[in-house]
């Protein structure tokens, strides 16, 4: 610091009148401690010849400054090093789990294979192996929809999709149209929807899922009937899927989005309780968030709340 000094007072004699010049340093008092302190000089007068007589500085001690400096930038440091560990850690988790649903598709693909083998070209299986086959076909497409769920999630963690602006009104059609295939006594009526930046894939999936749901989500012979709304609610931009289904008792309108959550047994209604926890995750990759509003018998409105920033209509 003796140094630094040294080189602080060059740099005042060489100063203007009126510049005023600051440095910090340690000195050590009589006692032995060291003490920080914040100088502020300015020239005060000088000779004739223009060298420096006097000098005008005020000292501030700023030791506790410095100190509560110190273990903040300590603490930063620590805080930093974690993040970068979570981050690493999560992305492990994340290709983790891509490379492990992605392998387990060929050997499944593999058993589907020989499973159709078996139905279709051994005439002579006993009944009771024909069924034993049939209950093996089942869990290979239980699976399949869940490896196909574990993998739309990792993608959705790892959040590599462009953000684009997509017209949800043209991704409600092509979900109708898939509708249609499989539950052609459905009907889906549409607000004029807006455009919205997003990640399209997501989007997709998360009406999709919501709709697909409403549909399926019903007492047996009940036509379902499905609106999709949208709205603007001061900084938020709301789609809504609203369904006249079973609806979900109170105490569940948070658990379901939780992930493996189901409220029935797989014999009542497919599914692998991973589509609620994808779309929230979607929601929450778009800035905004899912909640759901619903009466048991007469049926649920799922709205998703996008921030209005990411409107483009
Ligand atoms: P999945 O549909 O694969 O079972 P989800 O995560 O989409 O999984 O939904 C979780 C659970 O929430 C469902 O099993 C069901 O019990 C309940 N649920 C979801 N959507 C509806 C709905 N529209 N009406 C009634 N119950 C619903």
């Amino acid at each position: 610091d003796r140094l630094r000094l040294l080189h602080f007072n060059e740099k005042l004699k060489a100063a203007g009148d009126n510049d005023l010049l600051t440095i910090e340093y340690r000195i050590r008092r009589s006692d032995g401690s060291l003490i920080w302190i914040h100088n502020r000089s300015k020239v005060f007068q000088r000779d004739a010849a223009g060298n420096v007589v006097r000098c005008l500085s005020v000292l501030q001690d700023i030791t506790e400054a410095k100190a509560a400096e110190r273990v903040q930038k300590a603490l930063h440091a620590s805080l930093e090093k974690k993040a970068q560990e979570l981050e690493s850690a999560n992305e492990e988790i994340t290709s983790f789990a891509f490379v492990a649903s992605h392998d387990l598709k060929e050997p499944l693909r593999r058993i589907n294979t020989f499973n159709d083998w078996l139905l279709t070209k051994e005439s002579n299986l006993s009944e009771g192996g024909r069924q034993a086959v049939e209950k093996m076909d089942n869990s290979v497409k239980q699976l399949t929809l869940l490896i196909h769920d574990i993998l739309t999630l990792t993608k959705v963690h790892a959040d590599n999709e462009k953000m684009v602006p997509v017209d949800l009104n043209r991704l409600v059609e092509q979900i109708k149209g898939e509708m249609q295939e499989k539950w052609a006594h459905a009907s889906i009526e549409a607000d004029t929807l807006p455009s919205i930046l997003g990640a399209e894939n997501q989007l997709f999936y998360l009406l999709k899922n919501l709709i697909s749901n409403g549909i399926k989500f019903q007492e047996k012979g009940h036509t379902p009937r499905i609106i999709v709304h949208a709205n603007r609610e001061e900084n938020f931009l709301k789609i809504a899927v609203s369904d006249n289904g079973i609806g979900i008792a109170p105490e569940y309108h948070k658990r379901i989005f939780e992930i493996f959550r189901r409220l029935h047994g797989r014999t009542e209604y497919e599914g692998t309780g991973m589509g609620l926890a994808i779309c929230k995750k979607i929601m929450e990759k778009h800035g905004g968030k899912i909640t759901v509003a619903s009466t048991e018998g007469k049926g649920s409105t799922f709205t998703c709340w996008f921030p209005a920033l990411l409107s483009t209509s």
